[in-house]
């Protein structure tokens, strides 16, 4: 069995990275990291589901007992990716996806090197815009400082090894199966399938 990936998506908020990872979740090889985060819920968000809703203290103390892969702020709030649940996961041969933003990814890129970083781009910042008013789940002050972000967050999607827009959900999603197929065939992810067809023979 090969050890599974570090999948990490990005993407300004609105982009819709949540509406493409639910249908690539379907598939039981990927394993979701729920974050931690100092944030309240939405409406419909579930505590140890979405997320795992902390005090700012009780983040605080998981950060100083070493429990973070990373964490980042983000507009006011705290979240991070705990790290046990990841480090179990891809040793059990699961692609673990975290949908994290850029600072934390730019910290997993210097921890993990070998991950797969993957950048979600809106159509354009007007259809951000339009799609982040139609979710209505944020205050007008807070969906204008999620835009203000938006255009500097963008600008990391170089760092990225793949950026993808999401215009057409259906082509999306393809998109990024695509790009996990291909990395599962990189011969730095196969070297157990080379070794095995070696032994076989
Ligand atoms: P939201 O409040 O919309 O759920 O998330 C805000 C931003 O925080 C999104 O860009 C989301 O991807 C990011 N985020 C969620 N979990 C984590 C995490 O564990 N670490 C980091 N660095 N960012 C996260």
């Amino acid at each position: 069995m090969n050890k599974g990936m570090l999948i990490v998506v990005s993407g300004p908020s609105g982009c819709g990275k949540g509406t493409i990872l639910a249908e690539i979740l379907k598939n039981d090889k990927f394993f979701y990291s729920i974050s931690a985060t100092t944030r309240n819920p939405r409406p419909g968000e579930v505590d140890g589901v979405n997320y795992h809703f902390l005090t700012k203290q009780k983040f605080e103390e998981l950060i100083a007992g070493d429990g973070m892969l990373e964490y980042a702020a983000y507009c006011d709030n705290y979240y991070g990716t705990p790290k046990k649940p990841v480090e179990d996961m891809l040793n059990a041969g699961k692609h673990v996806i975290l949908e994290i933003e850029v600072q934390g990814a730019m910290k997993i890129k210097e921890k993990c090197p070998d991950a797969v970083f993957v950048f979600i781009l809106p159509p354009s910042l007007k259809e951000l815009r339009r799609r982040l008013n139609k979710r209505g789940t944020e205050s007008e002050e807070v969906i204008e400082k999620r835009l203000g972000e938006a255009a500097g967050e963008i600008k990391y999607a170089y760092k990225y090894d793949y950026a993808l827009i999401n215009g057409e959900l259906s082509e999306a999603v393809d998109d990024l199966l695509s790009i996990i197929r291909a990395e599962e065939l990189n011969t730095k992810n196969s070297e157990n399938n080379i070794n095995e067809v070696l032994e076989n023979a």
